[in-house]
């Protein structure tokens, strides 16, 4: 027959089962913070904490290893001669954190005085005594990143194997959110770079078509004054110069243009037209370019007026720069067919024609700034890819949308819509 179980003993049980679940709930809830927080000093701060706390000792340090691997650094403690500490390498190979790094399972150190492998630079240089030492590896996906060691128990008391555990436990989770906080802070630092680079490009965009404009100025000024007395002869060889430093304005107009959609800082000058006139007008000021290719350009628009309130310049630059697309990406002899409707309180514009057609990967990348489906280098068309960014900037402005269907080798249908009444107050 066995024995009939003490009463004490059933009350030490009772206890340490109690002890036990209060731990994993402590566990738990550290857990859960440390899921939801992003900021790397704070995470292993709150690590240190928790681990000082559930293996009750005097302080914590977590040491990572370098990129080299060849050495741990001290990322945080909770010891006192902090500033001294985090200053301090400990080698990867021969010292107690490396040991623990390599055997990837905790490692009790009773005198840590007594153990050849403890640095013993650590306490010289710092003013302080290690005597026990618990240290689990932090291990992510089966790759020791680091070592999160508790230091000096309370009391002298010896380390227990749920000590071991418990850190063990805490350290799974804190491996995760140390990699965590390390990525978003690297991408916040990415984002930061990528925003100082951004800024460099507005602000030379800004400059260099500033200062192209003034000489540019002056050479279609000239241009077209030493034209009205030139010989025929001379006179072609103005227009050339002529045609080429219009195709230059118009560039430096792009980037100006740009420039005002980025800064975010345009405002709309809303008045009421009749879109069908917007249409006639951009056709018109295109006709030379249509009219050379020999590119039949067709209107269909309700017999109505569609009438319409919004910034005209900028919706005729939008419209103005699908239908140049339309001519230069489509062959001689080609079709452009302009379109417009309402319905459901919007106006919608588009623009078909029977030219080169995009593939389905570049649609998706077609309204990016500087964005060119042929490589720069080899390309046949003139063009910096900001046409269809503006064109974009333009109709967001509007709080519209702008589209494209294309099937490569037939052809392409640019939309775009607005609110029929003006852009909606938020
Ligand atoms: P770009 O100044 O090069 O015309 P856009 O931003 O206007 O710049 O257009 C970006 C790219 O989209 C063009 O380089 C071209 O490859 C493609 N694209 C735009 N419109 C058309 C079209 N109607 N047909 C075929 N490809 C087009």
């Amino acid at each position: 027959m066995e024995p009939k179980p003490q009463t004490s003993d059933l009350r030490r049980s009772v206890t340490a089962l109690a002890q036990q679940t209060a731990q994993l709930k402590r566990i738990l809830e550290i857990s859960q913070t440390l899921a939801g927080t992003f900021d790397l000093a704070e995470v292993l701060r709150l690590i240190l904490a928790a681990a000082t706390e559930l293996t009750d000792t005097e302080t914590g340090s977590i040491l990572l290893l370098d990129q080299s691997g060849s050495e741990l650094y001290f990322a945080a403690t909770s010891s006192p001669q902090r500033d001294q500490l985090m200053q301090l390498r400990v080698p990867a190979v021969g010292s107690l954190a490396g040991s623990i790094l390599v055997a990837g399972k905790p490692m009790v150190v009773e005198d840590v005085q007594r153990d050849p492998r403890h640095y013993v630079g650590v306490d010289q240089k710092i003013d302080f005594q290690s005597r026990s030492l618990l240290g689990v590896p932090l291990m992510l996906r089966d790759k020791s990143i680091g070592v999160l060691e508790a230091l000096n128990k309370h009391g002298g008391e010896p380390f227990s194997d749920e000590d071991g555990q418990l850190l063990m436990t805490l350290a799974a989770q804190a491996a995760v959110a140390i990699e965590n906080a390390q990525l978003v802070t690297s991408l916040k630092k990415a984002y930061r770079q990528l925003n100082e680079i951004d800024q460099l490009k507005s602000d030379f965009i800004a400059i260099a078509s500033h200062e192209l404009r003034s000489p540019l100025g002056l050479i279609l000024g000239y241009a077209a004054m030493l034209k009205e007395d030139a010989s025929t002869d001379t006179v072609q060889q103005l227009d050339v110069v002529l045609q080429a430093a219009l195709r230059l304005r118009g560039l430096i107009d792009d980037m100006v243009n740009l420039q005002q959609v980025g800064e975010g800082r345009t405002k709309l000058n809303l008045e009421e037209f009749t879109l069908q006139d917007a249409i006639q007008s951009a056709v018109q000021a295109l006709k030379d370019l249509f009219t050379t290719k020999e590119q039949a350009v067709v209107i269909d628009a309700p017999s109505q007026p569609l009438r319409v309130k919004a910034d005209r310049a900028k919706i005729t630059l939008a419209l103005n720069n699908l239908l140049n697309n339309a001519i230069k990406f489509t062959p001689r002899e080609g079709r452009i067919a302009i379109s417009a409707e309402e319905s459901n309180g919007e106006v919608q514009v588009h623009v078909a024609d029977t030219g080169a057609g995009i593939s389905e990967a570049d649609q998706s990348m077609i309204f990016d700034q500087f964005y060119q489906v042929e490589p720069h280098l080899t390309r046949k068309h003139g063009g910096l890819g900001l046409g269809l960014a503006i064109a974009k900037g333009m109709i967001d402005l509007h709080g519209g949308r702008i589209w494209c269907e294309s099937v490569l080798g037939y052809g392409s249908r640019f939309s775009f819509a607005f609110p029929i009444g003006g852009p909606k107050q938020n």
